[in-house]
């Protein structure tokens, strides 16, 4: 049967349009080394038309389907079996069309994010979507995950830069709501029914992003604090004193910052290894001279409130790209052998208390745990990776309880902004009803009756609990 859907889709996209065997088992399942992709094929249509092509004969098939982006994602949602095809939005990436008066942009789901953000920086725009994988992830990926990142306090969740889009159903239905509007309260906005559903409701093609005006001035600081009380007053100072311009406020514990500033990584420490903790500040304002003499005239007066222990300031474009490198080099935590990488949130006021918890956890169990814990605390979502066990499913298990239990009594997620996938499947039930999984189950069964996208990710199709 899936043979024959093959060689009738290698009619429809032409060769290129279809990878089967060596060409499949040559790419790997994600951009860290993970194992080779293993699927029936891999489909890499050019328009929309093809997707929807794809997936009407994928659902006569009774073919399972998962949605390829840049395979950045953390959480396990685009992993196949040999039994699934991928449909891979590759061929699909370019920006079509920038309004420079409505401030939108136009563009293919495969489209990079950093292709995306340069196409609008030539224009005098920015989109302000921004994290460290924007070389590789993919615009569909960043909707279909609703990515956070770098600029949430500022700007939002992805969602909230998504004006339009089209979709192509498990049927191979196109729903076209490419609105380019910021007010359209016409009916249902149906474009969150893809948005954060991670591929299992239907295939992004096309977006439509909210483009704002491109900053003029960037201040970049790293600062040193003294404690947890220190840091979240920091926030909410830094929050007034510049004037809604704050951008990232990010924050890294001390052993990550050691981490990330020690050989074999390549970044030097700005700040002395011995402090608590280290908050990534960065406002984006229109008025480069009085931008900059109010952060740093912001900061002094924190330092006089005794909220900061010693700052450093980039002076350059170059030297902001150190900071910000230091913050992102995640992938130091791999030389530690099998890590686990969570992304949770939970209200601020919780946040120091919580992450003793965990490390006490950790330490009931294992002798010296190594948890490295950074993350957007601006917006109450941390990250631990952790690595420390075997790497078997007990250890795994173990730790995922470590970490999550103690979210239990206080409200919070197990997933800020990377998504449920595979991995946190177990647990959507400690942070969602069973009245919220069972509406989720009757979009899907309404959505995609034969259950071909993406299935098994997220929930099991048939409540087991
Ligand atoms: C170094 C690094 C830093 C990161 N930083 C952040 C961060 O700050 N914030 C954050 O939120 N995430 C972060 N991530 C996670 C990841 O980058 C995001 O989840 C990203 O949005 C995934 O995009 P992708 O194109 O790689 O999607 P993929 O990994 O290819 O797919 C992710 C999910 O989306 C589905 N999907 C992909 N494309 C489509 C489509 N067109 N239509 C429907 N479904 C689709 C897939 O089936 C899968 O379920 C980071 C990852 C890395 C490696």
């Amino acid at each position: 049967m899936a043979d024959k859907l093959i060689l009738s889709l290698r009619d429809s996209l032409g060769p290129e349009g279809v990878l089967t065997g060596a060409d499949v088992t040559a790419r790997r399942a994600g951009i860290w080394g993970e194992e080779p992709i293993r699927a029936r094929a891999i489909f890499r249509p050019r328009t929309t038309a093809e997707v929807a092509t794809v997936l009407s004969a994928c659902t006569r098939a009774g073919q399972s389907v998962v949605a390829h982006g840049g395979l950045t994602g953390l959480v396990g949602g685009a992993l196949t079996t040999p039994e699934d095809v991928v449909l891979s939005l590759e061929r699909m990436n370019h920006v079509e069309a920038i309004d420079e008066v409505g401030r939108t942009m136009t563009v293919q789901a495969g489209a990079t994010l950093q292709h995306a953000q340069e196409q609008a920086e030539a224009k005098g725009l920015m989109l302000p979507l921004d994290l460290g994988a924007r070389g590789s992830c993919t615009l569909g990926g960043n909707a279909a995950t609703n990515a956070g990142g770098n600029r949430v306090i500022r700007y939002g969740m992805t969602r909230d830069m998504v004006l339009g889009l089209e979709a192509v159903l498990a049927d191979g239905t196109l729903i076209s709501s490419m609105n380019t509007m910021l007010k359209n309260n016409a009916g249902y906005d149906l474009k969150h029914l893809f948005i954060g559903t991670e591929g299992t409701l239907g295939v992004i093609t096309r977006l439509v992003m909210r483009l704002r005006p491109m900053w003029r001035s960037q201040e970049t600081a790293l600062i040193a604090c003294k404690d947890f009380t220190s840091v979240t007053g920091l926030l909410n100072r830094m929050d007034s004193l510049l004037g809604g311009t704050m951008s990232a406020f990010e924050v890294m514990w001390q052993g990550y910052y050691q981490l990330v500033t020690s050989p074999p990584a390549k970044s030097k420490p700005p700040l002395a290894v011995d402090y608590p903790y280290y908050v990534l500040l960065e406002a984006l304002g229109g008025d480069p001279t009085q931008d900059a003499d109010r952060f740093v005239g912001s900061i002094a007066a924190a330092e006089v409130d005794g909220l900061v222990l010693e700052a450093a300031l980039a002076k350059s474009r170059s030297e902001r790209d150190a900071l910000w490198a230091i913050r992102d080099d995640v992938e130091q935590c791999l030389q530690f052998g099998p890590c686990f990488v969570f992304d949770v949130s939970l209200d601020l006021k919780h946040m120091e208390a919580y992450v003793s918890e965990v490390i006490a956890n950790l330490k009931s169990r294992w002798k010296d745990p190594r948890a490295f814990v950074f993350g957007h605390l601006g917006d109450g979502n941390i990250h631990f990776v952790i690595a420390t066990g075997d790497g078997s499913g007990a250890s795994r298990q173990a730790v995922e309880k470590s970490v999550y239990e103690p979210l239990k009594c206080v409200a919070g997620s197990v997933s800020a902004e990377h998504g449920i996938g595979l991995e946190k499947k177990p647990y959507l039930s400690w942070c969602r009803s069973a009245n919220e999984i069972e509406l989720m189950r009757t979009l899907k069964q309404t959505m995609d009756p034969a259950g071909i996208l993406n299935p098994g990710k997220i929930f099991d199709s048939a409540a087991t609990e």
